[in-house]
């Protein structure tokens, strides 16, 4: 059930549109069509595979990049609907804005991006806008999606202003340096509280970070402290579970009291005034900031650079360098289809088309068949 929207939410009437115009859709919101549309891609079902700290073959108890994206549109609905702006654009939005990442997480992107250094890079953001508006082929009448302005402009989070003056309308806010709608603004901080919180959960579960060192994280320590005071006898596991259930209630409670207090001392009576306002209006207090700034700085040093993780970024290296690089030296070794798009393709010389679809198709695998295709080619005892 939708509530009333604030003033200042995004609806159908001050949408910016779809690139192909189309028919308003029956039964449906705007946005709700392009949720369902995000839903229904190939690029959706992909992140069942694909990771973003561990790979998906390591345990079927951890993340994926499906389920962090639920829980994204789980939380940014949940503010949505607190502040009384658009829950089918914030799910949208939600739900997409992960597409575009390759395999292996962010060692997968980093390494890819430098693959294509000579040929305009890689970036995972842009990518997920890629893949929404030329990527799926869905549709008789158009590439990609058409999915509403809004709901592209939420998915390009950061963007360098070289890259924004390409992008015609969608790049201006960063030219121009305004905030995104009150909807991407959820969806992003979404974004952060789902992760921050699972990968703590996630990264106890694979031991590769304890209780003991999270004593000093005031975030994980205040939550941990109060359940054991009302649960003494409570069982480890059940007890992380509570601890991370709280601490993500007490970041969405923060973030709603704070950014209920920007909208009373800013007043929106219109999107274009939270647009044009000097900073984001949906944030965590100050103090929120800090402990969150330091559960962050942990998890970096503690899980993202544990040695078993960089062992894993150091494989993802060696498959996604030479995926590139055996593609790149002959691009017959690519399935027909793929190379069909490289002849296609009408902008560019030849090795920057080529490059860009051989950065698509690799981009586009899931962990596991990244590793396969990388049997496929280089294991001499593997025939196909
Ligand atoms: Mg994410």
């Amino acid at each position: 059930m939708m509530h009333t929207l604030k003033l200042y939410a995004t609806t159908a009437s001050n949408s910016r549109g779809r690139i192909h115009n189309e028919p308003p859709p029956n039964n449906r919101t705007e946005y709700q069509r392009d949720r369902d549309r995000i839903v229904h891609s190939a690029a959706f079902r992909r992140l069942e595979y694909k990771t973003q700290v561990f790979v998906n073959h390591e345990g079927d108890m951890f993340r994926t990049r499906l389920t962090h994206s639920i829980e994204v549109a789980q939380i940014g609905r949940t503010i949505a609907r607190a502040l009384h702006v658009n829950e089918d654009l914030t799910e949208a939005i939600a739900l997409a804005h992960d597409l575009g990442h390759t395999p292996f997480g962010h060692a997968g992107q980093d390494c890819l991006n430098k693959c294509m250094k000579d040929y305009g890079g890689f970036e995972h953001n842009l990518q997920s806008l890629r893949i929404v508006d030329k990527l799926e082929e869905r549709y008789a009448e158009f590439q990609g999606l058409n999915l509403s302005f809004e709901t592209r402009e939420g998915i390009l989070k950061h963007c360098s202003t070289k890259i924004a003056s390409l992008l015609g309308s969608l790049g201006e806010r960063f030219l121009q340096k305004k905030q995104a709608g009150i909807e991407a603004q959820i969806a992003n901080l979404a974004d952060e509280i789902a992760y921050n919180n699972h990968d703590v959960d996630d990264g106890l579960r694979a031991g590769l970070i304890t209780i003991e060192q999270l004593a000093d994280i005031e975030l994980f320590a205040q939550q941990y402290e109060l359940v054991q005071n009302l649960y003494p006898k409570i069982t480890q596991r059940r007890s992380i579970h509570e601890v991370i259930r709280r601490m993500i209630n007490a970041q969405i409670t923060d973030i709603l009291s704070t950014s209920e207090k920007n909208i009373n001392d800013i007043a929106p009576t219109s999107r274009d005034t939270i647009i044009n306002h000097s900073g984001p209006v949906v944030n965590y207090s100050d103090e929120m900031t800090r402990q969150t700034r330091n559960l962050k700085k942990f998890l970096r040093l503690n899980l993202y650079q544990h040695y078993k993780v960089n062992r894993m970024t150091n494989k993802a290296n060696k498959i996604i360098q030479a995926l590139f690089d055996a593609f790149m030296n002959d691009p017959y070794l690519l399935p027909p289809e793929t190379l069909y798009c490289i002849r296609d393709k009408q902008v560019g010389n030849d090795d920057i088309r080529q490059a860009r679809v051989i950065s698509d198709y690799i981009a586009g695998m899931t962990d596991r068949y990244a590793i396969e295709e990388y049997r496929r080619l280089f294991n001499v005892t593997q025939l196909f």
